[in-house]
């Protein structure tokens, strides 16, 4: 019985702790390591401390990325006067993938959620600010989910960024227009 062999248990609980794994499908990814040669288990943990230490956010947009600033931040072609804020790196992946955008981004990491603790200063919106007070920014699009929370984060958000003049544009994203195109190849 797979109970009883605790290092099976273990790997399987950290397993457990990723998100949208329940304990059967952990179980299911322990065994497979398990199937695993040394040497591929060994990259397989490998690559899990690879990216815990080389990804960091971008300093401008906060997206993920390895490199100093992130390739839309560096990318001359991209249109800087226009930062599209959205709730997370996943955001920015899908809409990458339908390739119809050329401005920035702005990653938020979360939405204000006073019933979940969560409040504005534990996002990323300081650092928007900062970006739309240089008076380089003529166009900020809010492309929060069209949830509670991704309502009242907008709404906060243009109240803040109107006395810096950019046009603020309400773009619904996300459920179910979001998981849509994440998964549209
Ligand atoms: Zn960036």
């Amino acid at each position: 019985m797979a109970e009883y062999i605790e290092s099976l248990q273990k790997l399987a609980e950290q397993f457990g702790r990723l998100q949208g794994v329940g304990r059967k499908n952990a179980m299911k990814m322990a065994f497979s390591v398990l199937d695993m040669t040394a040497e591929e288990a060994g990259e397989f943990a490998a690559a899990i401390l690879d990216a815990k230490e080389k990804i960091h956010l971008c300093p401008i947009c906060q997206n993920l990325t390895d490199r100093e600033v992130c390739p839309i931040c560096a990318d001359e072609e991209r249109d800087r006067s226009v930062i599209c804020v959205v709730t997370d790196a996943r955001t920015v992946l899908a809409m990458e993938k339908v390739r119809e955008y050329r401005g920035t981004y702005h990653v938020l990491h979360g939405l204000i959620s006073p019933m979940n603790g969560i409040t504005p200063e534990q996002l990323k919106i300081k650092e928007l600010l900062a970006r739309v007070a240089t008076g380089e920014v003529g166009e900020v699009i809010v492309a929060t989910n069209p949830t509670v929370e991704g309502e009242a984060t907008a709404m906060y958000l243009s109240r803040l960024l109107k006395p810096f003049g950019p046009k603020i544009t309400r773009l619904a994203y996300g459920i179910p227009v979001g998981s849509h195109l994440e998964y549209a190849d």
